[in-house]
């Protein structure tokens, strides 16, 4: 057993001697479980709520996939990682930049530190927009790292992911990006890595594409969760600990004839407050709109005249459908998110509305289902479902999902 390893202020154990096994189910409220547990159909995970852990906790807000995922993978939240969302607006140039690139990361990943230490490191994504971030700061020329995605699993190289030849050796070809298997995939990829490379930490993170469209109870739903369920009982060996999180929660945001139910924000600050004055910025918004057409629960609004600002905050608070309206500076203290990558005012609707900016701007006819989304607080609170006890210090304080690998590591000791 080696060291404590010190990780962005908070102490870990040494090296796990078993696998410290965490998954991010992408989008999995927890209803989805309760859902496929009352059929019977996830029966591994049901004995880990009975003799290991279930909990419900914390996302970090906004509750969205990239900030969530590397909350997790550094333990800690946007505001001493950096990423917030899929881009950050800058509004000296207009531009959008996407964060998807390690430059914009603040904080080194858990991964990096336990990798400096000897540890063998695998990582699994379904998309590719967040293996670099997740595979920063490895080496993968010494045949201790793997770090690839389903999406571009036949790009995979040695040199640039520490392994080739994925679709071969896995016998399954790439999938769809708008499908279950993509998924599917990560699990199946995770099993087989589990057997025959015995890294010390696994990180598993999946999409949320199904969560997007079919709602918890929903057949195609409780099918995912059942196939979700085999792969977990063939992690679930020798001493290895495993943790199944979320990034978010996911809630039906459509109206009762079916079309989605957005607050065009940005049409409304444009006739209250003038037009060119403000900016609405949907941290959502990435080239994977099929799914939810950028609207979340969350958004962050600029403006050009910084005397505006009181004007615009009222005018948003009239907005029956947003339930949280803060300065920049309150609402980045409240919800841990960095000062400078958020606007000036920061914004969250209700359980069943999102926030949309112009309503030209949104294409929404791909949207084949009622709008599901996420971003909001009615999405913050996620399962946390353990296959061993945690030790929990004071039971009053609620985890967050970005304590999963301090908890999943020291159960691999
Ligand atoms: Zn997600």
């Amino acid at each position: 057993m080696s060291s404590p390893i010190e990780i962005n202020e908070r102490q870990y154990p040494g090296i796990p001697s078993s696998t410290a096994i965490v998954i991010c189910l992408d989008g999995s409220q927890k209803e989805y479980f309760e859902e496929a547990s009352k059929l019977n159909l996830t029966p591994n995970i049901d004995s880990f709520k009975k003799s290991g852990e279930d909990l419900l906790v914390n996302s970090a807000i906004p509750s969205f996939t990239n900030p969530n995922n590397i909350s997790i993978v550094t333990g800690r939240p946007s505001s001493v990682h950096g990423i917030c969302g899929n881009f950050f607006y800058t509004p000296s140039t207009g531009e959008e930049v996407m964060m998807n690139d390690p430059q914009f990361l603040r904080a080194p990943t858990i991964f990096q530190k336990y990798y400096e230490q000897g540890a063998k490191i695998a990582i699994v994504t379904a998309k590719d927009k967040l293996r670099k971030l997740l595979s920063h700061g490895l080496k993968f020329n010494e045949s201790k790292a793997i770090c690839f995605s389903s999406e571009k699993s036949d790009q995979a190289n040695l040199s640039e992911n520490g392994i080739e030849n994925v679709n071969k050796w896995l016998g399954m070809e790439v999938p769809n990006v708008y499908s279950q298997g993509l998924s599917e995939f990560v699990m199946a990829a995770g099993v087989k890595i589990l057997n025959e490379f015995n890294p010390n930490i696994m990180y598993l993170s999946t999409t949320d594409f199904i969560q997007h469209k079919y709602a918890p109870g929903d057949e195609v739903a409780n099918a995912f969760y059942a196939m979700f369920d085999r792969y977990i009982g063939q992690l679930n060996v020798n001493n290895n600990s495993i943790i199944v999180t979320a990034d978010h929660g996911m809630q039906a945001k459509s109206r009762s004839d079916g079309s989605p139910n957005a607050i065009f924000l940005q049409d409304i600050l444009d006739e209250t407050l003038g037009k060119n004055i403000s900016k609405v910025i949907l941290p959502i918004t990435d080239p994977y709109v099929v799914h939810h057409g950028a609207l979340g629960s969350f958004a962050t609004v600029y403006l050009s005249d910084k005397s505006k600002i009181n004007d615009a905050i009222e005018e948003i608070n009239k907005i029956e459908d947003i339930e949280v309206v803060l300065t920049n500076k309150e609402g980045c203290a409240q919800y841990d998110l960095p000062t400078d990558r958020m606007g000036d005012i920061i914004c969250m609707s209700s359980q069943n509305s999102t926030i949309g900016s112009a309503e030209k701007a949104h294409d929404l006819s791909k949207l084949k289902e009622p709008l599901r989304s996420h971003g909001g607080l009615h999405e913050r609170e996620v399962p946390f479902i353990s296959n061993k006890k945690i030790n929990l210090n004071d039971a009053n304080i609620k985890l967050n999902n970005y304590d999963a690998f301090y908890h999943a590591i020291s159960g691999a000791m």
